[in-house]
């Protein structure tokens, strides 16, 4: 296992459409792996596999219900392989967000509050989340990156943050 590194802008890796994940191999393992690792290292909520300049569609994110609240509350990881959005609430509600492949830069996004999210887990089983509130909005930045969408071409605005302003939710 290896922390990797991080790709940013205007890395075109980025901007790609990511494939499918077909097989859940040695290799996929030790993707998924090193995405945790990475992730944790960072550290972050969420990293989708392009922000390691692989250009698959997996996604892993480790949130804890509660955690704007009580940074100690238990976190819960999940991996996806080619996460679809199958449901989500008309209801969008506004939040910052930052992603560790734009520095420097944060953005208000409007994201559905509720979704359900289709997808294989890490051993080729199909699996399906709920999710809501913060998780879904990881969840809905994390699958925009599988299509090469960043949260700055969603953004209603985009600004530099003040070194003071602490920014909990990087992705
Ligand atoms: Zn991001």
């Amino acid at each position: 296992m290896a922390v990797q590194e991080i790709v940013s802008l205007p890395h075109p890796v980025l901007r790609r459409k990511a494939h499918k994940i077909t097989k859940f191999d040695k290799d996929t393992q030790k993707l998924i792996e090193d995405m945790v690792e990475t992730l944790r290292d960072a550290p972050g909520v969420g990293l989708a596999a392009p922000q390691i300049a692989v250009d698959s569609r997996l996604i892993v994110i480790e949130y804890g219900e509660g955690e704007e609240e009580d940074e100690d509350a238990p976190k819960k990881l999940y991996v996806v392989a080619n996460p679809e959005i199958v449901e989500a609430s008309e209801e969008k509600v506004a939040g910052i967000e930052a992603c560790l492949s734009i520095p420097n830069l944060v953005g208000e996004v409007d994201r559905h509050e509720r979704i359900v999210v289709k997808g294989v887990n890490r051993f080729g089983k199909p699996t399906r989340i709920k999710a809501e509130g913060w998780l879904a909005r990881i969840f809905q930045h994390e699958i925009d990156h599988l299509d090469g969408v960043l949260f700055t071409d969603r953004a209603s605005r985009v600004w530099q943050p003040r070194e003071d302003e602490e920014i909990v939710n990087a992705d």
